[in-house]
């Protein structure tokens, strides 16, 4: 049986791959949709919204008492713009291009913000870098007083810093805003130990240490954000989010996926 954990405040990482859905445009609003409607089923406010006034007065006096979940998102930007892979082409640096990549993140953080706030979540954008007019600035600060109002925190272009990931920002504003868990969501179930496209007998692991990680070289994170974790222990939990379900299952703690921890 599978431990199971309550969280009380999570990092959530959605890849860019992962909003592009079935890849007919760089970002699927189904995907946004699903993955708005299962955060919202989670959190204070959003369960607020979709009840009447009054329901949802009773249950605000009802919750004050409980310690409330807090969900922020690191985006990824990776179904628009690869920093990584473009370097190189017409004279493209790598640090211009990693820019053009955090820009990309910002795209998806709208789109996301507006498919939360189309069913009523409170959300907030916070960039790495200032477009004040599109955004907040990320202020340590005042993402953590968002999540204590119940506000969900889009966290956008990545780290602010060129040759960096987005899982790289995911763990770090973790360990910044003090959540206790990455939960990364691929499009695969977890952490396998062999690729399952190509082997149809790979086995999912059920949980793994960061040595194990690292030391057998499986691509879950770059070594930076799997290193920052481990300093940090903060543990990663690898699903599949195309799995309706799989989201509020990781945020509330069910045991879905692939483990990373000790
Ligand atoms: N990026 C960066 N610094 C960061 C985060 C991201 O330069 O701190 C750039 C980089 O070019 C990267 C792109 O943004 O390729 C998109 O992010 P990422 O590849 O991490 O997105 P994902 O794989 O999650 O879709």
């Amino acid at each position: 049986e599978k431990p199971s954990y309550k969280w009380r405040r999570v990092l959530l990482k959605v890849s860019g791959e992962a909003l592009a859905g079935d890849h007919s445009q760089n970002i699927d609003p189904k995907v946004t949709m699903a993955i708005a409607r299962e955060v919202a089923s989670v959190t204070r406010l959003g369960i607020e919204a979709s009840l009447n006034p009054l329901l949802s007065l009773i249950l605000v006096v009802l919750l004050q008492y409980h310690v409330e979940l807090g969900v922020a998102i690191v985006v990824g930007g990776g179904n628009i713009f690869r920093g990584s892979s473009r370097a190189g082409c017409s004279g493209l640096d790598r640090s211009s291009a990693d820019y053009i990549g955090m820009l990309a993140t910002v795209m998806n953080a709208i789109f996301l913000q507006a498919t939360m706030e189309s069913i009523g979540t409170p959300t907030r954008v916070q960039t790495a870098f200032r477009m004040s007019e599109v955004a907040e600035p990320y202020i340590r600060r005042r993402a953590v007083r968002h999540l204590e109002k119940g506000r969900v925190v889009i966290f956008a272009a990545g780290t602010g810093n060129p040759f960096f990931t987005t899982d790289t920002a995911a763990a770090l504003r973790c360990a910044e805003i003090n959540a206790e868990v990455v939960l990364k969501a691929t499009n695969v179930d977890g952490v396998y130990d062999d690729d399952p496209r190509h082997n149809p007998n790979a086995q999912l692991h059920d949980t793994l240490t960061y040595h194990e990680v690292t030391s057998k070289d499986l691509s879950v994170m770059d070594m930076t954000a799997i290193t920052l974790c481990q300093e940090n222990n903060i543990p990663v939990v690898v699903f599949n989010l195309t799995k309706s379900g799989n989201i509020a299952k990781a945020i509330k703690g069910e045991r879905v996926g692939t483990l990373i921890g000790g």
